[in-house]
């Protein structure tokens, strides 16, 4: 195969045959020596990422905002005016600051880019006659991939069998009316729009399930031809966050004025020197100027990320963070996510006897027991045709690995198969004497699944599987004793059933017909009826432990979680029970959902916790329904018709193992391991991260307001500045870049899923917050000045006076970190008092640089600092104690009257 035929454009005017020939390839994939030649030879099936931005660039956007360039603009007027100290400490505070952000953003999107290839597209591929799932970047021209409603078409594909296929091609085309798809040749002109023989790289599955085979990969797709590369890095933002940086720019404007006004009297009405009122101004404002916080709140969202990232939570949304942090109701999935998924059938009944099967996972050897002995040779011959027909409406396939056995495909389907092998059928034997000629995919709205085969000895049946509802209905005889028939008993395997379901079991019907061995098209209108009831199978799927677990916690966190299913209403009642959900008593179905009229639905939605045989439409009522009563509502989805429910809901979970790509594009978190513990995981880390940003605004904002308290008392009061502006810009310098990013680390607090979901909307910025604020400000104001007066009164000299206070500052301001890391409780804990390693890198650092400015001879030069004796050195951490102490009487206050600070 040359290079050329493979991106030749008329793959779609050739017949399936001669496509395969072109391709050199066969129905049954290629061998795998093949693939590595092939993909040695095409490459990877990948598009280039579009390049990032130099480092220069990024460093550069650093600075690009306003904040700072109110800073730059202090250090331009200061180089002017001669204060060359000044401009060198207050550019070495850009300079910090542009520094970590530049680092952390890094870091930031490197963790981004990990988590992205975590959702890299998966492919089903037939290779070596074998089912297997490979990343999607694999594929290599000429594989046979397999597609399903909910999949993303992963290369370019000409269809070689399609049932029912419609794939959305408005990636391509614009054209968003889901088109259906053949495999007859076309004429070599058609357009690719109507190309219908063809599935094109990137496209959306939306309904049915076909074969291809990959005629172009990578850039040589025709999606790799309009846009040769994917989308670029995602920037790290969310509502909250943008909602800071207008507070942000919106105080700048405020302090400038303020900066303005105060020069403006202290010029004026106090009669100072310009220059010098000017550089106070300056401190002033810097003081005031939170520069550091859009830097750190950007890293608080980074870190929040990366935890759910190991929390197996994917966010690929960004302001999901903040949301699934504020959900109050859960609405999930029963299979694979507060069940294993790890499907055994533990019961067959057959219309004349029950058999119970055993064995070993989905090992195809075990033991069938006929009323609780082992059956032997007394097994009904219907439960031959039940397995046979199993195995037949069946897509999955089953491989034994190192002793033991995996199921490709639907477990589900790989428990029918292990049941097969139970019975005696010789799977592989089985397979290869009928060849399916026609099939009727499974869908949620329709609960079945039906398959037309024929064998080589001219027999034909059609074989069909589904929920008992469905498949009962098209029935109207059930098999007999031997290999006869008898008018059905709809009022005993309605009972037979309830009764598998009450036991927490999944369902299904089995049911077939034979056909001439001309018929080789199945209509759906044609299994409508007439079909043979061959029996039940009741499928075990365990709760998972950690599900159990998680369900109790969120109970404690105030979430109320909701099991939306498509299975029977007996079976998710029984497994709601077992999870541990607060009402397993009652349920709603799908039907009963149709008749109530959407102010009935938001009565009842509230107390009801199982809502079976379900459709997605239902999910989307659910989720408004939840949504009028205030609820932050986060919803579980899969299938393709899942996107609106998920893009609805507050927060969009899908599922990563079983979920199809458009459930995935639709969310806002992807559960790599479909587990509801991530979940409520995911809901932990997203309270902390909020709780962080809370923490980092509250340390931040109020010891830059006490900063700026002090000096404008001072100079209001024609006071003694208490620290001059250069102080404060150092003290600027070293703070804002280590304590206030050291809180963007916290882990959780204990309390965290302890305490109700925050109300929905709730600003970050509430009336109690101002006061707390205004508080500490205050105990800032009355502690520096404090130290500054007695050290006066002491008669030191008004440098050490000075150096008091400064250190005073910064010791507040150590000791309010301690404070803030505790927002719900009290911090007086041993674990929080021992803190965690940026809190005290960042106090070493600290204290250290203090050290250094009050005690090393140079810095004394430059800051007008003096050495303060030990006994002074006490008394500025007993204030730091002290204050300390009163913040905690305040919080236990705050706690009592209000719930907490702010
Ligand atoms: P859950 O919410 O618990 O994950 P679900 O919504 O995925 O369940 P569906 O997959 O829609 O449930 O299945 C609904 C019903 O359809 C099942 O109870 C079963 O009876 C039937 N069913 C499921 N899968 C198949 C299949 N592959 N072939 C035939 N019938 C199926």
């Amino acid at each position: 195969m040359s290079e050329e035929s493979r991106s030749s454009q008329s793959w779609h005017a050739e017949s399936p045959d001669a496509v395969l020939a072109g391709l050199e390839t066969r129905p049954d994939g290629l061998a795998s020596a093949e693939v590595t030649e092939r993909r040695e030879r095409f490459g990877a099936n990948r598009l280039p990422e579009a390049p990032r931005p130099p480092a220069w660039r990024r460093l550069l956007r650093q600075f690009h905002n306003i904040l700072i360039y109110v800073l730059l603009g202090a250090a331009a007027v200061t180089a002017v005016l001669g204060h060359g100290i000044d401009t060198a400490v207050i550019l070495a505070v850009v300079l910090a600051n542009a520094l970590i952000g530049f680092i952390q953003e890094g870091r930031a999107e490197q963790a981004m880019d990990a988590i992205r290839h975590m959702l890299a597209l998966k492919a089903a591929v037939v290779r070596d006659g074998q089912r297997q799932a490979i990343p999607g970047d694999e594929l290599v021209p000429g594989d046979i991939v397999l597609l399903e409603a909910g999949d993303r078409v992963p290369a370019d594909l000409r269809l070689l069998e399609v049932h029912d296929l419609h794939v959305d091609e408005a990636v391509l085309t614009g054209e968003s009316l889901a088109e259906e798809k053949e495999i007859e040749a076309l004429e070599a002109d058609t357009p690719l729009g109507d190309r219908r023989s063809m599935a094109y790289s990137g496209t959306l599955v939306t309904r049915g399930a076909a074969r291809g085979v990959v005629t172009a990969t990578g850039t040589h797709t025709e999606l790799g031809r309009i846009s040769g590369l994917i989308a670029g890095v995602q920037t790290l933002t969310t509502p909250l966050l943008e909602q800071m940086n207008r507070f942000g720019r919106w105080l700048t404007a405020v302090i400038l004025l303020g900066a303005g006004l105060i020069l403006a009297l202290g010029v004026w009405w106090r009669g100072m020197a310009f220059e010098e009122t000017f550089m106070v101004v300056v401190g002033l404002s810097v003081a005031a100027i939170p520069e550091g916080l859009p830097a750190v709140l950007t890293i608080t969202l980074a870190v929040g990320v990366q935890a759910m990232a190991r929390r197996q939570a994917i966010v690929r949304r960004l302001p999901a963070i903040e949301t699934i942090g504020s959900v109050s109701v859960i609405c999930t999935d029963k299979t694979g996510t507060l069940t294993r998924n790890e499907m055994a059938v533990s019961e067959v009944a057959l219309a004349t006897a029950t058999l119970t099967i055993t064995g070993e996972g989905y090992s195809t050897s075990g033991e069938v027991f006929l009323d609780g002995q082992p059956a032997g040779s007394s097994i009904p011959a219907s439960f031959g045709r039940l397995a046979r027909t199993a195995l037949l409406c069946n897509d999955a396939h089953l491989r034994s690995e190192e002793g033991s056995w995996r199921v490709e495909g639907d477990p589900m389907e790989g428990a029918l198969l292990a049941m097969a092998g139970r019975a005696g059928l010789d799977l592989r034997e089985e397979r290869a004497r009928w060849r399916r000629n026609d099939a009727i995919p499974f869908d949620a709205a329709h609960r079945f699944m039906a398959t037309l085969d024929h064998d080589h000895e001219g027999h034909a049946a059609i074989s069909v599987k589904g929920a008992p509802e469905a498949v009962l209905a098209m029935c109207d005889r059930q098999a007999a004793d031997g290999d006869g028939t008898e008018p059905l008993d709809r009022a005993f395997w309605a009972e037979r059933a309830e009764a598998l379901a009450g036991e927490g079991q999944r369902v299904l019907a089995l049911a077939w017909r034979p056909v001439e061995p001309s018929q080789t098209v199945l209509e759906r209108a044609e299994v409508g009826d007439g079909l043979i009831l061959l029996g039940l199978v009741g499928l075990s799927d365990p709760p998972r432990p950690e599900a159990i677990e998680a369900v109790a916690e969120c109970r404690r966190a105030g979430i109320r979680v909701k099991m939306i299913t498509g299975d029977h209403a007996g079976t998710a009642r029984a497994i709601a029970a077992r999870v541990g959900l607060e009402r397993p008593d009652r349920s709603l179905t799908g039907a009963e959902i149709e008749h109530l009229s959407d102010a009935e639905l938001i009565e009842r939605v509230t107390d009801v916790d199982v809502f079976a045989r379900t459709s997605p439409e239902h999910k989307l009522r659910l989720v408004e329904a939840l949504q009028a009563l205030g609820q932050s509502v986060a919803m579980t989805g899969d299938g393709v018709n899942d996107a609106p429910a998920l893009k609805r809901a507050d927060a969009g979970i899908a599922m990563g193992r079983k979920g199809s790509e458009a459930a995935k594009e639709a969310a806002d978190l992807v559960l790599v391991d479909d587990n509801f513990a991530s979940i409520v995981a995911a809901v932990r880390e997203g309270r902390t991260v909020y709780d962080n940003i809370k923490k980092v605004i509250s340390w931040t904002l109020p010891t830059n307001a006490g900063e700026a308290l002090t000096i404008i008392v001072a100079l209001l009061a024609g006071l003694t500045l208490p620290v001059t502006p250069i102080q404060i810009l150092w003290i600027n310098l070293v703070t804002a870049t280590t304590l206030g990013l050291a809180l963007a680390f916290e882990p959780s607090e204990s309390s965290v899923m302890h305490r109700p979901p925050r109300p929905r909307n709730e600003p970050v910025l509430t009336g109690g917050w101002l006061i707390y604020i205004a508080l500490v400000a205050l105990v800032f104001l009355a502690a520096v000045f404090g130290v500054y007066h007695h050290a006066v009164a002491q008669g030191h000299s008004l440098e050490l006076a000075r150096t008091m206070a400064m250190n005073t500052l910064v010791v507040l301001e150590i000791f309010q970190l301690f404070f803030i890391r505790n927002l719900h409780g009290s911090s007086l804990s041993l674990e929080l008092i021992r803190g965690t390693r940026p809190v005290w890198l960042a106090v070493i650092v600290v204290t250290l640089a203090q050290l250094l400015v009050t005690y090393l001879p140079a810095m004394q030069g430059v800051f007008a600092t003096e050495a303060v004796p030990l006994a002074d050195g006490l008394l500025i951490l007993a204030v730091g104690v002290a204050s300390f102490a009163l913040m905690e009487v305040y919080k236990a206050i705050a706690r009592r009257l209000v719930g907490g600070v702010g």
